[in-house]
């Protein structure tokens, strides 16, 4: 019997929207494509362009559904025969044109084709884009792209199919890209359908058995029952001939569908290398499996990430029941969790659907806040087992925890209990535990608790011996995110401040109490600020203040510091895009002088004698002007402004003058006291600063120093 018939609009629109999102939007939006059911293959073709290859998974996994049906009315009794070799195979043959997905499932009669192929699909998505008709993102949540997908790439698809029902026919349909289709009865033995497809001229590439292959691994990898693609081939004679093993291209029980307690250490390690071929050992792993609200399973692995994160490669895979749906899994898993890598499989999460879409969707959330869950408590249950082992681990791991805590409040509040801070000694503390090992030697006047740090233990050597001298320790935060995490720590943990161990001299950072003031007059601190201000060299980028510390007398004479809201402020506007502002202006130091010192003593009982005799009356007369002025500027009258501005220019430019005039004798007189220029340098050489023409400067001075 021969039947045909014209398909319908529906079966145009079914598959028209079942394009990517990108697609469907347009045709749901302006309505406009001037198609009708005659030319609907070369549009199929060209919406989909894309995503031709995924045709194979639809069909595929079509005939995965199909055997497992079987199965399941077999252990039901509802179907009594041999269920026999139940496995997948596909095939091309390149002569022919043709590639052919075969399985012994179920089958179809004339009737089930007619009602799953040729009508219902289409009258339901009629009806369903009646109801709605204004909202894309159901439209495209609803649909799967399936049987149809065979027209991507096929200029005829046939199906022959043998129902499982007792006495049932043969079935041979046949659509060869008009939208006519032809059905008639055949003479297939065996139970099962084969849907060949006559490959189109521009996809002959899915006729390449390399080509072939290389999709059923990406798609099929982890069926649930054999998928066989030809023989297995070996070297022969130079040349690779077929065996006469099949070739089956997937693994049936991947580890994650099987219980944790059956799987060892080495069965998920070999899973994960069967997953990323080529990777180091993952740290460690967390097995997911839920059946309520929602259906999921999937293995998560920590990979060893350490510089050069590439988020682009070896992805967390997406799957759906088995079948492998996509790498792209932003807003199933937090964005932190990009850094994992593993398998998801669930049911619930809907496919084919645009990423806005994804995220806003309830199930999904409720997945992504599960997954964050899962993980926080895996970390904290691996923090007290072995804390040992976690600490070891906790280089590789910092990135992504610090990652995770500065971007998900669930996350950073759970993981608050096992982030660990690392001290220069090398040893591992959970935030609590440090706070109360510093609390009673760091805490302030103020009552702050300071936490020192340090990025770079090997430059800022001096900073951290000075302060590991006053009994205080610190910390090294010279991971990629530090300088994030240190705002964040600062914010969650109470009356505390974070500061890099070189952003001002120690008894300034913990200032306490006790603290000496500097014993200086105002003629020598003038006297020691020009004599120090004059001899500091030129460098790019870089600003200086000179200004005094009573510092212990045995500590150095000179120290460079660096602001530190300042220095936050650039390192934040190297990362952050629009900040700019920040990123232009110069580093400012502090040159700070300590003045109880014996050498700075020395230095300042000299040039006070030295100079005091000059600059004491430039100073007074400073001064004087200062005061005329302040007093011309209290009798400043509408009437006498004029008069009055003028007098204020010409005290100030005497001022300029006795300035510069100070300047200039501090100038000379430091520079036959060999001894500043050298404090200044050895200070910057501390500071891993002095480079270059002033190095060799030093250098020479030290050298004559010493004759
Ligand atoms: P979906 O799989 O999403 O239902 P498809 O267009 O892929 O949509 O398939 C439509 C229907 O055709 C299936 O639900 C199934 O009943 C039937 N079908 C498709 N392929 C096979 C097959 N290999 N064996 C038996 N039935 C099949």
């Amino acid at each position: 019997m021969k039947k045909c018939q014209t398909l319908s609009l529906a079966f145009f629109l079914h598959i028209v929207i079942n394009k990517k999102p990108k697609h469907r939007y347009i045709m749901a939006k302006t309505g406009t494509i001037g198609v009708t059911t005659e030319n609907i293959f070369p549009v199929i073709k060209k919406f989909l362009y894309s995503d031709h290859e995924i045709f194979l998974r639809e069909l595929v996994s079509n005939a995965i559904d199909a055997t497992q049906k079987l199965r399941t009315l077999s252990s039901f009794g509802d179907f009594k025969g041999e269920l026999g070799d139940l496995q997948v195979s596909v095939s091309v043959d390149k002569e022919a044109g043709t590639l052919t997905v075969s399985d012994r499932g179920i089958g179809m009669t004339a009737d089930d084709i007619e009602k799953y192929i040729n009508q219902i699909a289409f009258s339901g998505a009629e009806e369903f884009l009646e109801k709605y008709k204004n909202d894309a993102n159901a439209i495209i949540g609803h649909f799967g792209l399936g049987f149809y997908s065979a027209f991507m790439v096929a200029k005829k698809v046939v199906i022959n199919s043998l129902s499982y029902k007792e006495g049932a026919e043969g079935v041979r349909w046949e659509c060869d890209g008009s939208p006519e289709f032809s059905m008639e009865a055949s003479d297939k033995k065996e139970r099962g359908t084969d849907i060949v497809l006559y490959i189109d001229d521009e996809n002959k590439e899915f006729l390449e058995r390399a080509r072939v292959e290389t999709l059923l691994k990406k798609y099929c990898r982890f069926l649930p029952l054999p998928v066989v693609f030809g023989k297995e081939q070996e070297w022969k004679d130079g040349a690779m001939v077929d065996t006469d093993r099949p070739n089956i291209v997937n693994i049936t029980e991947p580890a994650w569908t099987k219980k944790p307690a059956d799987l060892t250490e080495k069965d998920y390690k070999a899973f994960y290398h069967e997953l990323y071929p080529g990777q180091d050992d993952p740290l460690f792993w967390i097995h997911l499996n839920v059946d309520y609200p929602f259906n999921l399973t999937g293995i998560l692995f920590f990979p060893k990430i350490k510089n050069n994160i590439d988020v682009t490669r070896n992805r967390i895979q997406l799957y759906c029941n088995q079948v492998y749906v996509t790498d792209s899994v932003e807003g199933v898993v937090p964005e932190f969790m990009m850094l994992l890598q593993g398998v998801i499989d669930s049911p619930d999460i809907p496919l084919n659907v645009s990423r806005s879409y994804l995220q806003s969707d309830s199930a999904v959330k409720k997945i992504s806040g599960y997954i964050t869950k899962k993980v926080s408590a895996r970390l904290e249950e691996l923090f007290k087992a072995d804390r040992k082992e976690f600490e070891q681990k906790w280089d590789d791991i910092k990135i992504f925890i610090e990652y995770g805590m500065l971007t998900d409040e669930k996350f950073r509040d759970a993981a608050m209990k096992f982030d660990l801070l690392r001290d220069t000694d090398g040893k591992y503390f959970t935030i609590e535990e440090y706070k109360e090992l510093i609390a009673p030697a760091q805490t302030d006047k103020e009552g702050n608790i300071v936490f020192l740090y340090t990025t770079d233990p090997t430059a800022q050597y001096n900073y951290i011996k000075a302060a590991t001298d006053r009994g205080y320790s610190v910390l090294v935060m010279d991971g990629q995110l530090d300088s994030h995490f240190v705002g964040l720590l600062e914010q969650k943990i109470e009356k505390s401040r974070f500061v890099r161990v070189d952003s001002d001299v120690i008894d300034n950072l913990i200032a306490k109490e006790d603290r000496k003031a500097v014993d200086l007059s105002d003629v020598q601190r003038e006297i020691l600020v020009s004599v120090f201000q004059s001899q500091l060299p030129k460098i790019d980028n870089a600003q200086f203040i000179v200004s005094f510390e009573a510092m212990k007398s045995t500590d150095a004479p000179v120290v460079i510091t660096q602001d530190e809201y300042m220095r936050r402020m650039k390192e934040m506007a190297a990362l952050q895009p629009g900040m700019n502002f920040y990123g232009m202006m110069p580093d400012s130091y502090s040159l700070r002088v300590n003045t109880e010192n014996p050498i700075v003593k020395k230095v300042s009982v000299a040039a006070d004698s030295a100079l005091s005799g000059f600059v004491k009356p430039l100073l007074d007369a400073i001064a004087a002007n200062n005061d005329k002025i302040k007093d011309a500027e209290s009798k400043r009258t509408d009437a006498n402004a004029e008069e009055t501005k003028k007098e204020i220019d010409t005290l100030q430019a005497e001022n300029n003058s006795d300035r510069e005039e100070l300047s200039r004798l501090a100038a000379d007189y430091a520079k036959g006291e060999a001894v500043i220029g050298q404090l200044i340098d050895l200070a910057l050489l501390a500071n891993g600063m002095l480079r270059g023409e002033q190095l060799a400067k030093f250098i020479e001075r030290s050298t004559d120093l010493l004759k």
